[in-house]
C-alpha cells in the first residue's frame, strides 16, 4: 500500500485522498492492497483505496448483525427523521456530490446534477415510507381465529451497485432497507466508490448509528461476496448490474434461501410508430438515448422505426445527434461526457466497428477520438438488422441504432424479441392503441410517449432476465421486509 496517500477523512477529501471502507461508524483501512479510481475524463488517478481482504470484509457483516436489532426497534418516527436528514444535507451539499460523480464516472455535470438530486430524493420518499408500514388484522372465515399480518425487516441486506449511478443506485437501495428496520453492507462498483462513500458519511454525520450503514471495497470482489453471501446472517441480497453476475449471485442465493432483489440489464426497444407526434418522440428519444451517456439500464438500444415515418424520424434525429457537445464532463456546457473506463469505450468502439462492417449505415459518430480519456462521439447507425448482434447487446454507450419495419405487428414481434424485459418505449397517437401496444409490450415498465419513467415513487424493475422485484415506491421498501402473520383465538 502507498505511504504517500493520505486518508481521505471528509467526504469533501475523497476524489484526492486514500480511501477507505467504512465499517462499523470508522474509517477501515484494509490490507488487500492498493487499487486506483482513474478520471475518466483524463485517465489521471483521482483517489487510491486501500482495498478490504475477504476475512476483513467480515467485520462489516458483523457490525451490521450487530445494530440491526436495535434499529430496528427504533420507532418508525425516529428512523424516518433521521432519513428525512440526510434527504436534506444531500440536498445542500447536491453540487458537490454532482462534481464528485462526474470526476469518477466521466458522466456530464448536467446527468451527475440529476442524478445527485435523485439520489437525494430516495431517501425523502423512504423518510415518508417508514411511518406507514402496511399491516392488518382479519378475521379467519372459519370464525376461529384472528389474522395478525405484519411486515418485519428482513434482517441484515447485502447491496452491490454498479458505476453508472453510483450515488442513486447506493440510496435507491439504502433508504428503503433502513426505512424498513434493517442494517445493510453495501459494496459499490471499484470503478465509482466515491459517491457511496460521500453518502455514508453523510448518513454518518446526522446520528444514524454506527454499523448500521456499512461499505466494503473488497481486494477481490468475486470471493469477497460470496463469502458475504455464505453468511447465515445476511438475510437480503439486493443487487443492480449485469445479468451475467446476477445469475451468479441467485445461486448463491440458494445456498441461504435468501431473499434476492435483482436490477439486471435492459435491451429497450424505442418503438416509434406511424401516427406519433415526431416532435415528442424525438425529444423523448434524445432523453431515453442520451440521459448518462447512454449508460443506463433504461437507455433505449433498439430504436423501432415504422417505414411510413422512418426518413423523417432519422433525419430528425441524426441533426440532434451531430449537435450534442461531447467533452470532459465537468465543462458546463459538455451535453456527454466520458465512459467510465477505456474498457468500456473499446466495448462500445468495436461494437459499432463490427455493426458497420455487418451492413448498418454509419450516419454520425462512429470513431474514436484522439487524446486522453475515455471519449467516445454520439453515433448514430441506421439500418440495423434486427437479428445483429448490436441489436441483441446492451450498448451501454451514446450510440443509437435504428432499425426500420413495416407493419405494427412486425414492430411488437421485434421489441418482444430479447431475453431482457426492463423497459419499453412506444410513441403513438391514439389512446386505444397506445393501451393495447403497452399491455403486449413484455417489460416491467412502459414509457408510453415518455422518454424519462424513473421516479422514487415508481415501482422500477423488470421482466424476463432484467430482474425480480421493484425498486422505489411502497413495493421498494417491502424488499427489505418479511410479512408475518400471527394467529390468536377469536374473542
Ligand atoms: P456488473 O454486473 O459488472 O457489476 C455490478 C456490481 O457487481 C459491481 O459492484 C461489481 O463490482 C459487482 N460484481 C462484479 N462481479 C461480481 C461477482 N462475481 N460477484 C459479486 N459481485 C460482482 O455491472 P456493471 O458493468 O457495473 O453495470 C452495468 C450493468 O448494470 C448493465 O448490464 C446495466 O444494465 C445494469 N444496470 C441495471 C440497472 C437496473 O436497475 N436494472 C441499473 C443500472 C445498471
Amino acid at each position: 500500500m502507498s505511504t504517500t496517500v493520505v486518508p481521505a477523512v471528509t467526504r469533501r477529501e475523497l476524489a484526492s485522498g486514500q480511501v477507505l471502507s467504512l465499517v462499523a461508524g470508522q474509517w477501515l483501512p484494509g490490507t488487500g492492497g492498493a487499487r486506483p479510481v482513474l478520471d475518466p475524463a483524463t485517465g489521471e488517478q483521482l483517489a487510491e483505496i486501500a482495498t478490504l481482504t475477504d476475512a476483513e470484509c467480515d467485520a462489516a457483516v458483523d457490525a451490521a448483525a450487530l445494530a440491526q436489532p436495535a434499529w430496528a426497534a427504533r420507532p418508525a418516527r425516529e428512523r424516518a427523521e433521521l432519513l428525512r436528514h440526510v434527504h436534506e444535507v444531500l440536498v445542500a451539499e447536491q453540487e458537490d456530490l454532482a462534481r464528485l460523480i462526474t470526476r469518477e464516472n466521466g458522466k456530464s455535470l448536467h446527468d451527475a446534477r440529476g442524478e445527485a438530486a435523485y439520489a437525494a430524493e430516495f431517501f425523502r420518499w423512504f423518510a415518508e415510507e417508514a411511518v406507514r408500514t402496511p399491516g392488518d388484522m382479519r378475521r379467519s372465515p372459519s370464525g376461529r381465529n384472528w389474522i395478525l399480518v405484519s411486515h418485519e425487516p428482513v434482517g441484515v441486506a447485502l447491496l452491490v451497485t454498479p458505476w453508472n449511478f453510483p450515488a442513486a443506485m447506493a440510496t435507491r437501495k439504502i433508504a428503503p432497507a433502513l426505512a424498513a428496520g434493517c442494517a445493510v453492507v453495501l459494496k459499490p462498483a471499484m470503478e465509482t466508490p466515491l459517491a457511496a462513500l460521500y453518502v455514508a458519511d453523510v448518513i454518518r454525520e446526522v446520528g444514524i448509528p454506527d454499523g448500521v450503514v456499512n461499505v466494503v471495497l473488497p481486494a477481490a470482489t468475486g470471493p469477497s461476496v460470496s463469502r458475504m453471501m455464505a453468511d447465515p446472517r445476511v438475510r437480503a441480497v439486493s443487487f443492480t448490474g449485469s445479468t451475467e453476475v446476477g445469475k451468479i449471485l441467485l445461486e448463491q442465493a440458494a445456498h441461504t434461501v435468501m431473499r434476492s432483489s435483482m436490477e439486471l440489464g435492459g435491451n429497450a426497444p424505442f418503438v416509434v410508430l406511424d401516427d406519433a407526434d415526431l416532435d415528442a418522440a424525438v425529444e423523448g428519444f434524445m432523453l431515453a438515448k442520451f440521459r448518462n451517456g447512454g449508460s443506463a439500464c433504461t437507455a433505449a438500444n433498439r430504436i423501432l422505426v415504422q417505414d411510413a415515418v422512418a426518413d423523417d424520424f432519422v433525419a430528425r434525429i441524426r441533426e440532434r445527434i451531430a449537435g450534442l457537445r461531447h467533452g470532459p464532463g465537468l465543462d458546463e456546457d459538455v451535453e456527454i461526457g466520458a465512459l467510465v473506463s477505456t474498457v468500456e469505450r473499446d466495448r462500445v468502439a468495436a461494437l459499432v466497428d463490427r455493426a458497420v462492417a455487418g451492413g448498418a449505415e454509419l450516419l454520425v459518430g462512429g470513431a474514436v477520438p484522439d487524446g486522453p480519456g475515455c471519449f467516445y462521439p454520439p453515433t448514430l447507425l441506421d439500418r440495423v438488422p434486427a437479428d445483429s448482434e448490436l441489436a441483441a447487446t446492451e450498448i451501454f454507450g451514446p450510440v443509437a441504432a435504428v432499425t426500420r419495419f413495416a407493419t405494427l405487428e412486425e414492430g411488437l414481434a421485434l421489441a418482444n424479441d430479447s431475453e431482457a424485459g426492463l423497459i419499453s418505449y412506444v410513441y403513438t397517437a391514439g389512446l386505444e392503441r397506445a393501451l393495447a401496444v403497452s399491455r403486449r409490450l413484455e417489460s416491467g415498465m412502459v414509457g408510453l410517449n415518455c422518454g424519462l419513467v424513473s421516479d422514487p415513487a415508481a415501482p422500477f424493475g423488470g421482466t424476463k432476465e432484467s430482474g425480480l422485484g421493484r425498486e422505489g415506491a411502497h413495493e421498494g421498501m417491502l424488499e427489505f421486509m418479511e410479512t408475518k402473520y400471527v394467529a390468536t383465538p377469536y374473542s
